[in-house]
């Protein structure tokens, strides 16, 4: 199956993607994943990201485009785009691209959450600088504090999920994602999927909504 997830910041996205790959094996192509390694790696294209990606706002169309294709010409069986589009000219672009593999979206998958535990989700969360594992304080804390209880690197908050750009991440996606909404919706492909509860809660309607 070829799926698009999208839905806010915080809204647990990553979380569910990484539970798809485990479950079902696809490939996950998650853009903000990719940029972060780029950043790490110190590459050009990082540094460029990276003064987008700290003020809150969306990385240029034709970086992320660029990235997109390259995993998707080496995917063979199902996938999950996690992050990826967030805009119509990048949707469009995928669709055009998809089309041309033969391998249309089949379904997009909005996670809703109200806006307050959004903000709860984002404050409280920690990522594993080595690792990528992502932990929150109250609903997922790690077993080892401040380290990973994965890999055992140090655990730090996302420079994006500062109040301020948190703040400025939200809007951006009520002005660039939300018409993804209706895009979807028009095409037949949108299935909203509440993003309340624990994890795995979560997962189990998403495992339904893809039935
Ligand atoms: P994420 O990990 O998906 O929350 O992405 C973190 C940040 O990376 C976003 O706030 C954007 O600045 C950037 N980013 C990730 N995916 C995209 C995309 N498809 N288009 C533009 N910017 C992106």
């Amino acid at each position: 199956m070829h799926i698009v997830l999208f839905g806010s910041p915080g809204v647990g996205k990553g979380t569910q993607a990484k539970r798809l790959r485990e479950r079902k094996n696809w490939t996950i192509i998650a853009t903000g994943d990719l940029l972060r390694e780029a950043i790490a790696q110190g590459t050009a294209l990082g540094l460029e990201a990276k003064s987008y990606i700290d003020k809150g706002e969306l990385v240029p169309d034709s970086v992320v485009n660029g990235l997109a294709r390259e995993q998707l010409s080496k995917i063979t069986g199902g996938f999950a785009l996690d992050g990826y589009p967030r805009n119509l000219t990048q949707a469009v672009q995928l669709d055009e691209w998809l089309s041309d593999l033969n391998k249309p979206i089949q379904k997009a998958i909005l996670f809703e959450l109200p806006e307050e535990e959004l903000v709860k989700r984002l404050s409280g969360r920690r990522l594993c600088s080595e690792c990528g594992a992502v932990f929150h304080i109250e609903s997922g804390p790690s077993q080892k504090g401040d380290l990973c209880d994965k890999c055992g690197g140090n655990l730090i908050t996302r420079s994006d999920d500062e109040p301020e750009t948190v703040k400025r991440r939200l809007a951006v996606y009520s002005e660039q994602t939300q018409p993804l909404v209706e895009y979807y919706e028009r095409q037949g492909l949108l299935v909203r999927v509440s993003a309340e509860g624990s994890p795995d809660e979560v997962f189990e309607r998403l495992i339904q909504a893809l039935e």
